[in-house]
C-alpha cells in the first residue's frame, strides 16, 4: 500500500489534500533554547499555533510539512498533539536545515553514522515518540557553497532516501551541481529531491531552476509571502508581483517539476519571527494572485495536491 509518514502514523497519499509543503511549526538556530530571553510556556506555543493549523484546515488545508528538522526546535510529541487537534496532517522529517546548524555532535559524524541516524527516524521512529519522519532535510550552508560537512549530510541523505523510499527537501538550491553529483554517485534518481528556496530574494538569481527540472529534480518555490511589501521585511524577502511571475514562467513548461510553499513559522523559537506572515498565505493570497493570473483550478491541484503526493509518497 501506498503511504506518506506523518506524525500520528502512516497516511495513504490520496489523504493528504492540499499540502504545505514547506513550513515550520517552529524554527530556531541552535542555542536558542537556551536564551532565558525567549522561552515561551507551552500554553502560549499552542496558542501561537493552533489558530493558524485551524484557518489552514478550514481553508481546506491538508497537511503540513514540517522541515525543521534536527537541532532547528524539532518537537515531535508537541507535533502530534497539535495535529490531534486541528485535524491537520504533520510531516516531520529527519536531518538538517543545512550543516551550518548542526551541533558538533553531529558535525563530526561520519556518513555512516548520519545515514543509521535518518534510516532509524524514517523506519523505526524519532526518539520514543513512535512518529517515523516522512522527508530528510538537507542544505547549503550559509555562503553559497556546500562546505565539506554539507556533502556529508547529502550523501547520508541519498543513501538513507535509497534505503527506505523516502524523499529529500534541500534548504536553498544553489550550487545545485555539486549536490547532483552527490546524488548521482549514491543513484538517488532525482524525482525524490526537491531543491527549495528557488524563489528568495537572495538567491533566485543564482539558482538554475530551469536546469535543475532539466535534470530531473523538482523545485521549490518554497517562501511564498515573504514580500518586500510587509511592514518589516526580512532580507530574504521579494517584490509579490516578481515572485509570482517567477513561478508563472516555471510552470509553464515545468508544472510537473513545481511545488510552492510558504516556510513561514507558527511560533518561531529564539526570534519574533516575520510579522503579518503564515501557512496560510497560500490559501489566501496565493491561490487568489494565480487564479487572476489566469491559472485554472486543474493547475492548482496538480501543484498543491497531486505533486506534493507523488513526492512524499514512500518509494518501494
Ligand atoms: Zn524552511
Amino acid at each position: 500500500m501506498s503511504k506518506v509518514n506523518t506524525v500520528l502514523g502512516p497516511v495513504p497519499p490520496e489523504e493528504l489534500g492540499i499540502v504545505a509543503v514547506h513550513e515550520h511549526i517552529g524554527y530556531g538556530m541552535p542555542g536558542s533554547e537556551l536564551d532565558t530571553r525567549w522561552w515561551k510556556t507551552p500554553e502560549e506555543r499552542y496558542a501561537e499555533t493552533v489558530p493558524k493549523l485551524r484557518r489552514f484546515h478550514e481553508h481546506g488545508g491538508g497537511t503540513f510539512v514540517d522541515v525543521t528538522g534536527i537541532c532547528n526546535g524539532r518537537d515531535v510529541d508537541y507535533y502530534k498533539s497539535l495535529s490531534a487537534k486541528t485535524g491537520v496532517h504533520i510531516v516531520a522529517c529527519t536531518g538538517f536545515v543545512g550543516g551550518d546548524t548542526a551541533l558538533p555532535f553531529f558535525a563530526d559524524a561520519s556518513v555512516e553514522y548520519l545515514t543509521r541516524q535518518f534510516v532509524h527516524e524514517i523506519t523505526v521512529g524519532i526518539g520514543g515518540t513512535g512518529s517515523r519522519a516522512g522527508v530528510i532535510k538537507v542544505g547549503v550552508s550559509r555562503g553559497g557553497r556546500m562546505t565539506e560537512l554539507d556533502k556529508r549530510i547529502y550523501r547520508a541523505a541519498a543513501r538513507a532516501a535509497l534505503a527506505t523510499g523516502v524523499p529529500i527537501l534541500t534548504h536553498l538550491a544553489i550550487d545545485a551541481e555539486n549536490a547532483i553529483a552527490i546524488f548521482g554517485e549514491e543513484g538517488l534518481p532525482l524525482d525524490r529531491v526537491l531543491f527549495g528556496h528557488a524563489d528568495d530574494g537572495v538567491n533566485a538569481e543564482k539558482t538554475r531552476d530551469t536546469w535543475i527540472a532539466e535534470q530531473g529534480g523538482r523545485v521549490g518555490f518554497d517562501t511564498f509571502g515573504y514580500e518586500t511589501e510587509l511592514e518589516d521585511p526580512p532580507f530574504w524577502a521579494r517584490p509579490r508581483k516578481q515572485r509570482l511571475d517567477h513561478f508563472l514562467r516555471f510552470i509553464d513548461g515545468h508544472l510537473d517539476k513545481a511545488l510552492a510553499s510558504a516556510d513561514a513559522n507558527c511560533s518561531p523559537l529564539g526570534w519574533p519571527g516575520v510579522q503579518g506572515h503564515s501557512v496560510n498565505y497560500i490559501v489566501e493570497d496565493l491561490f487568489p494572485d494565480l487564479r487572476e493570473a489566469g491559472v485554472d483550478e486543474a493547475t492548482i491541484t496538480t501543484l498543491f495536491v497531486d505533486n506534493p503526493a507523488d513526492f512524499l509518497t514512500i518509494r518501494n
